[in-house]
């Protein structure tokens, strides 16, 4: 298994800088996902660590080799960087059948029959797919699709996945089973993964770290409890899981709320403007003797939650009560707020 080390890299088309400055060290058998909104340049960061795309600048580092240099002037290309990648779009091969698209890599490698026969059965027992292996794609469902492509990403025993959006084309039922088939498969092979995607929910399910990345620049590398509760910025904080921002004034290291009479202990560097944000989930609603006062808009009932919408002074504050009884508070009802976990940002 390998470990994947960035360091330093730029890509550049050419007005557009679609990643900038991107350093990350996956250690071997770690599961990390890149995770931020269309566009912010995962795609791209993968591509330059599977060779598909060559990095303007910066180094590439898997296992001890390097595969990609702009001092050295170095590029190995994809078939010789001990891969396996799975992209969204299946991309198994519609003239094959499952065995076939599986066996393909060791075909590549000129590994004897046999051995290749034996090889692929094992993988495809590990994808459940075991009685499968004489169909065509067409005769399967896309999370079936999907399960060869993966067979087929490891059965040269890659000591590194790559993985693009690989659930982004299953529905919402299939893409939550397949996290977990996902996951089993990295620990059984205890393999090295690089997973990209947009969904935030997708990627603190199944990683032991995410980076988040916006615009081109990573914003935070942490573990996905580390990155809810202690966001780098508000962009962190806005991608992941539900949050309030509101307006508020520093002073005497405190940070007002505006509009209101409440302040917070300023637990951040910010001076001046600020923002504070407060998850939904960390607010409590009462009907006395909390610290800001409200008036209840809107309910909506989730089954498991209630999601209320309250204003106070000018801000229009998102409370989520778990377990909550949809009477419990009526529309237009004068309630209390209290705020727990406050983060303070920087206005800008
Ligand atoms: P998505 O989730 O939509 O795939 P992404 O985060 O994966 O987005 P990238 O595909 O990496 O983003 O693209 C990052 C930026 O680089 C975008 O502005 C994109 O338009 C640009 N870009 C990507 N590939 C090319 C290319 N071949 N030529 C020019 N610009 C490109």
């Amino acid at each position: 298994m390998a470990q994947v080390r960035i360091e330093h890299v730029f890509k550049r088309f050419g007005p557009v800088t679609a990643v900038n400055d991107f350093n990350l060290t996956v250690e071997d058998g770690e599961f990390v996902s890149i995770l931020g909104p269309s566009g912010c340049g995962k795609t791209t960061s993968l591509r330059m660590i599977a060779g598909f795309e060559k990095a303007t600048e910066g180094e590439i580092y898997i296992g001890d080799h390097c595969v990609s240099s702009s001092s050295q002037n170095k590029f190995v290309p994809p078939e010789n960087r001990d891969i396996g990648m799975v992209f969204q779009s299946y991309a198994v091969w519609p003239h094959m059948t499952v065995v076939e698209n599986v066996a393909y890599p060791l075909k590549i490698q000129k590994v004897p029959k046999e051995e290749r026969l034996k090889r692929v059965n094992e993988m495809l027992e590990l994808v459940h797919l075991g009685e499968y292996g004489h169909r065509y794609p067409h005769q399967l469902s896309g999370g079936q699709q999907q399960r060869v492509a993966l067979a087929r990403a490891l059965v040269a025993q890659p000591g590194l996945l790559l993985l693009d959006e690989p659930l982004s084309n299953l529905d919402a039922k299939l893409r939550e089973s397949m996290r977990f088939e996902i996951l089993s498969i990295q620990k059984a092979l205890g393999i090295t993964v690089v997973y990209v995607t947009h969904d935030q929910g997708e990627a603190m399910a199944m990683s032991d770290r995410v980076v988040v990345m916006s615009k081109g620049v990573v914003q935070q590398i942490g573990a996905p409890h580390e990155i809810y509760t202690n966001p780098a910025n508000k962009m962190v904080a806005d991608f992941i899981g539900l949050v309030n921002f509101m307006q508020g004034e520093v002073s005497d290291d405190r940070v007002y709320l505006q509009g209101t009479t409440a302040s917070f202990p300023n637990t951040s560097g910010v001076s001046g403007s600020a923002t504070i944000a407060v998850r939904p989930e960390n607010i409590t609603m009462s009907r006395g003797g909390g610290m800001l006062e409200g008036t209840l808009t809107h309910r909506f009932y989730l089954g498991d939650a209630v999601d209320y919408r309250v204003t106070v002074g000018d801000h229009d504050v998102r409370v989520i009560v778990k377990g909550a009884d949809l009477k419990e508070f009526a529309d237009g009802e004068k309630v209390y707020l209290d705020f727990e976990k406050v983060m303070i940002f920087d206005r800008e």
